[in-house]
């Protein structure tokens, strides 16, 4: 049998939990103060999820990064994989709020979006001397 504390996000109350189980399977919960604290107590002990949140590389960009999002929570033992694939990634300026870069990640239904605007780089002018 594991033992767990997890601090409940759902309210600002912040209520302190003890989750008790296996793998799996919960067999209790205890400090929380209403029955969504159980549930989340419950989905964070058997897969804890969380939104996904990074950066991409933008090429001829006014900077050379650009943020990006998990369109829902993920499950946590994954980020580092989603990291890894964001590195690979490369965004043509200019990038556009919101602009899609994965739409259905791992088939999951999860999309990834830029959180930000990247204007393209203006080529230097040339003088006519
Ligand atoms: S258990 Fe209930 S009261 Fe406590 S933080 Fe979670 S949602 Fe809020």
């Amino acid at each position: 049998m594991m033992e767990k504390i997890i601090t409940c996000t759902v309210c600002p109350q912040g209520c302190r939990m003890t989750v008790t189980g296996e793998e799996l399977h919960v067999s209790g919960v205890t400090g929380n103060k209403c029955p969504r604290g159980a549930e989340y107590a419950q989905s964070e002990f058997v897969c804890p999820v969380r939104t996904a949140t990074s950066s991409v590389r933008v090429e001829g960009g006014v900077r050379p990064l650009v943020s990006v999002r998990s369109s829902r929570p993920i499950p946590a033992a994954r980020m580092a994989e989603l990291v890894e694939l964001l590195r690979g990634i490369r965004l043509e300026a200019p990038v556009a709020m919101h602009q899609v870069v994965f739409e259905n990640l791992w088939n999951s239904g999860v999309g990834v979006v830029t959180t930000a605007e990247v204007a393209k780089r203006r080529s230097p002018q040339t003088t006519g001397c």
